[in-house]
C-alpha cells in the first residue's frame, strides 16, 4: 500500500505502512507551530474485498486530545462523498478501518475544502450581477485573500461582516461561505429583504496558506490568526491587517466568525458577553439571533463554551475585537467536526452539505434582524 499526503491540504507522516491490517501513521505539525490535529491523505493499493486499518499515533499528543473520543473518521473513494467509517481512541492511538471496495482511498480529520474548489467559488460568486471583488489583500505565502462585497439596494445600508477558516483546518468554514454564496444566486424574498437593508462583506477563506499547508491553527508564520487581532502585524498576520484596514474604511454593522469546533458535537455560538463595551442592547440582538437561528436551524444553546466573566473577554479574538470596536452584534459560529447531536446523522456526521444550510439559515436570521443592527 502506498500512502501520500503531497497536493493540497495533505498531512500524514508513514511510520510504516508494510501492513494493510495496522498501517501505522503520525501526523504532522503545523509548518511553523506545535499544532497539530489536522489529516488528510490518499492511500492507494487497497484490496478490494479485505479490511485494512490505520492507526494515528500521535492523536494523543495532539492540540485537542479529547476530540477524539465520539469521533469518526472521514473518507471518500471519489472526493464527493465523504462518509464516516468506524473509529476508536485509546492511549495507542486513533485507529480506523474501512472495508475496501475500491484500490484508493482518501481519509482525512474532515471534508477537505480545495483550493481548488476555493477558486470556482470565487468565479461563482464574481458572475454574480451584484458582488464585486472589493479588494484583495495576500497571505504571507503570497495567495490571494479576495473581499468580496455583496451590493444592496439601501441607500445607506448596514454593513454585515462575514470572514471564515482563520483555523485552516476548519474546512466546515469555507463550506459553510460556498452555502451562503449559492443562496446569493437565488433570488428570495427573504434574501431581498436582507439587501433592501444590508451589503454584505465575505472574506471566504482568512488562511490560505494554513489550508493549503495542511495546518490545524495557524498561518505559516506559525500564528494563531485569532489570537492577532489586537495587534496584527505585516510579518506575522498579514491576513488580519488587510481585514482590518478593510473594516476601518468600510464600517460594521453585524459580524460573524465562521470556526469549527474539535470537541463538542453540536453547532453552538460564542458571543460577546465579556466585553468591556458590553451592552443590554448587544446582549438582547445576541439573544434574538440565537433564538431565530434556534427556530429554523440546526442550531441550539445548550452546549457551548463557559460563558465569559464581565469584562473578562480575550480581545485578540476576532469575534470579542470587532465586537468591542464597533459597538456591533460579532458571534463566532462553531460547527462540530463530529456531529450535531441534536439530529445525528450516522453516514456523514457534520459534513459540507450540512455547513452549507447553516449559513443559508443564517441569512434568513439576519434578513429577520437587518433593519434591528443600529
Ligand atoms: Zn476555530
Amino acid at each position: 500500500m502506498q500512502i501520500r499526503s503531497d497536493f493540497d491540504s495533505g498531512n500524514i507522516q508513514v511510520l510504516d505502512a508494510s501492513d494493510p491490517g495496522r498501517v501505522r501513521l503520525a501526523i504532522r505539525k503545523d509548518f511553523a507551530s506545535d499544532h497539530f490535529q489536522w489529516f488528510h491523505f490518499l492511500a492507494e493499493g487497497l484490496t478490494p474485498g479485505q479490511t485494512h486499518r490505520f492507526t494515528l499515533e500521535n492523536a494523543p499528543q495532539s492540540s485537542y486530545k479529547n476530540a477524539w473520543t465520539g469521533y469518526r473518521a472521514v473518507a471518500s473513494y471519489d472526493g464527493a462523498d465523504w462518509f464516516r467509517v468506524p473509529t476508536t481512541y485509546d492511549e495507542g492511538g486513533l485507529h480506523f478501518e474501512l472495508l475496501a471496495e475500491r484500490t484508493s482511498v482518501r481519509f482525512a480529520y474532515f471534508e477537505p475544502y480545495s483550493r481548488a474548489r476555493h477558486a470556482q467559488l470565487l468565479v461563482k460568486a464574481l458572475a454574480l450581477p451584484n458582488v464585486e471583488l472589493l479588494a484583495c489583500g495576500s497571505s504571507l505565502q503570497g495567495r490571494e485573500l479576495p473581499l468580496l462585497h455583496v451590493r444592496g439596494t439601501a441607500a445607506a445600508p448596514r454593513k454585515v461582516w462575514l470572514i471564515a477558516q482563520q483555523h485552516p483546518g476548519e474546512h466546515m468554514a469555507e463550506w459553510y461561505m460556498e452555502g451562503l454564496i449559492e443562496r446569493l444566486g437565488q433570488d428570495d424574498d427573504e434574501l431581498r429583504a436582507l439587501l433592501a437593508q444590508a451589503d454584505l462583506y465575505l472574506v471566504p477563506n482568512m488562511n490560505p496558506d494554513g489550508a493549503f499547508l495542511g495546518n490545524l491553527r495557524t498561518n505559516a508564520a506559525g500564528q494563531d490568526l485569532n489570537r492577532a487581532w489586537q495587534a496584527p502585524s505585516a510579518e506575522r498576520s498579514p491576513e488580519v491587517l488587510f481585514v482590518q484596514q478593510q473594516m476601518a474604511a468600510i464600517g460594521v454593522d453585524c459580524f460573524l466568525d465562521i470556526h469549527g469546533d474539535e470537541e463538542i458535537p453540536h453547532v453552538f455560538t460564542a458571543g460577546c458577553e465579556g466585553n468591556p463595551g458590553f451592552t443590554a442592547r448587544l446582549e438582547a440582538l445576541e439573544q434574538e439571533f440565537r433564538q431565530r437561528l434556534m427556530a429554523i436551524g440546526e442550531f441550539q444553546v445548550a452546549h457551548g463554551y463557559p460563558r465569559d466573566q464581565p469584562g473578562q473577554a480575550n480581545l485578540a479574538l476576532a469575534c470579542n475585537w470587532v465586537g468591542q470596536t464597533y459597538d456591533c452584534l460579532a458571534y463566532t459560529v462553531e460547527m462540530p467536526f463530529k456531529d450535531h447531536d441534536d439530529s445525528p446523522q450516522p453516514r456523514t456526521g457534520w459534513n459540507g452539505a450540512r455547513s452549507k444550510r447553516l449559513a443559508r439559515d443564517v441569512l434568513t436570521v439576519l434578513a429577520a434582524m437587518a433593519g434591528k443592527l443600529r
